[in-house]
């Protein structure tokens, strides 16, 4: 059977999805990027806004006037919190909620699940399912849920409680991926920081990592968004390995603490401030980036001015600017004093104007300087070469034109300029 994948939203989503197509390409189905060919999608869904949730629906739509015979299995937040909703869209055969999403598989295929073990594979075998999913980095799930009680979040409630998977497994997993020719191994979790707490570990994450640059050779190790409260003692020693990437995403959401209290958020503008000291001193070159929610219920003109100063007084290497959209079932939906669109846009807009400055800040410092590079696609050929694009180790995009496809290497670069306008560092190979 010829599946076709699609996924919204978050890394988490992005890691399950890419475990469900090594799921069924063990299973001997194939994967195929051509919607009319397939005889079946599977689309893991987003809800974190009504803008996500929208456009979830809009791809099932899509997807089923592109090859209305194909059968529609739909999973994700969305799927998890409307189920009635999404069951009537038109072609959609099965809805899948988050707790079963990793029987996914062998729900819609009927099929017991079939892992294959990558590293008995033939190089060439390797290669074509390198190929098949077209990845450079892997994104591996380490958790799920989370206990926290953000009131604008609606991802735990379609997650539910913390749950940590077997480091042991993890382990395998990674080795596996990087017997296979990956790169790049991302951790991901809904709230990553909080890893091996259900286990009854202190400091889970920290160990969880040490464990794998110890135990499996990949060449990279990134971190995904992580809680900045996720950040235990020791936590920089893990930096002393090269392997680590010197990128960190601490989500603020505000730098009001006024603001951060109706978030009911752990961190206080205070707390973040020395964590972003400690992990710049500890680290150096990393890069930080966030995300902030603009517009949260009863954000006055002076909350946001205070959370605006604080932002650009951290001087992030990036943002995520988010307009917060109302969630059924948060608390935050019942709070009074919603700001408007209008007012959301002109804080979004500032907000993205000091993110674009502050970007091109962080990566000027690098101008002129040689970085490790792992390339991951090209976009493109000149009559030079290939236009190979890829990230440094402290996660500046840059691009290259080069005479050679130089996808799933890492190679020294000579940094040259930085592009604002495309947001991505011109290089030469050193
Ligand atoms: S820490 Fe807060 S924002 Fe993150 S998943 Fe948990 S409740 Fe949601």
């Amino acid at each position: 059977m010829k599946v076709h994948l699609k996924t919204l939203g978050c890394r988490l989503n992005q890691s399950e999805i890419d475990s469900m197509a090594r799921q069924f390409t063990a299973q001997g189905h194939s994967i195929t990027d051509d919607a009319e060919e397939a005889a079946l999608f599977v689309v893991n869904t987003c809800a974190v806004t009504q803008e996500a949730t929208r456009s979830s629906r809009q791809l099932i739509y899509r997807l089923h006037r592109a090859n209305p015979d194909a059968q529609i299995a739909v999973t994700g937040c969305y799927a998890h919190l409307s189920p009635d909703e999404i069951g009537t869209m038109p072609g959609v055969t099965s809805v899948i909620d988050n707790f079963d999403k990793s029987s996914l598989v062998s729900i819609v295929t009927g099929e017991p699940l079939a892992v294959p073990e990558l590293h008995d594979r033939e190089p060439l075998a390797r290669q074509a399912l390198i190929g098949a999913l077209g990845k450079t980095r892997a994104f591996i799930k380490v958790q799920d849920g989370c206990d926290r009680h953000c009131s604008f979040c609606v991802t735990r409630l379609a997650r539910g409680e913390g749950r940590s998977r077997d480091m042991r497994e993890i382990i395998a997993e990674i080795q596996e991926l990087s017997a296979a020719g990956y790169r790049e191994a991302v951790l991901t979790g809904v709230h990553l920081g909080s890893y091996g707490d259900d286990l009854g570990q202190t400091g889970g994450l920290r160990q969880l990592v040490a464990t794998i640059l110890a135990e499996t050779d990949i060449p990279r190790v990134r971190l995904s968004s992580l809680e900045p409260w996720g950040i235990t003692d020791g936590f920089f020693a893990l930096w002393d390995d090269p392997r680590m990437g010197k990128h960190l995403h601490l989500p603020l959401q505000s730098g009001c603490d006024a603001t951060l209290k109706r978030m009911i958020r752990r961190t206080t503008q205070h707390e973040f401030r020395a964590i972003v000291e400690a992990a710049r001193a500890n680290v150096p070159d990393l890069s930080i980036t966030t995300d902030v929610i603009v517009g949260f219920p009863g954000e006055t003109d002076d909350e946001f001015a205070v959370s605006k100063a604080f932002i650009e007084d951290m001087q992030f290497a990036g943002m995520h600017i988010f307009r917060y959209s109302q969630r059924p079932g948060t608390a935050a939906a019942r709070l009074p004093n919603h700001v408007s669109e209008a007012v959301m846009k002109q804080r979004s807009d500032s907000l993205h104007a000091i993110s674009q400055r502050d970007e091109g800040r962080f990566a000027a410092r690098y101008v002129d300087t040689a970085g490790q590079v792992l390339w991951e696609a090209i976009s493109g050929s000149t009559a030079e070469g290939f236009i190979n694009n890829g990230y440094t180790d402290n996660f500046i995009r840059v691009r290259c034109i080069a005479p050679r496809v130089l996808t799933d290497h890492i190679t020294d670069a000579r940094l040259l300029a930085w592009d604002a306008s495309a947001g991505v560092m011109d290089a030469k190979l050193a």
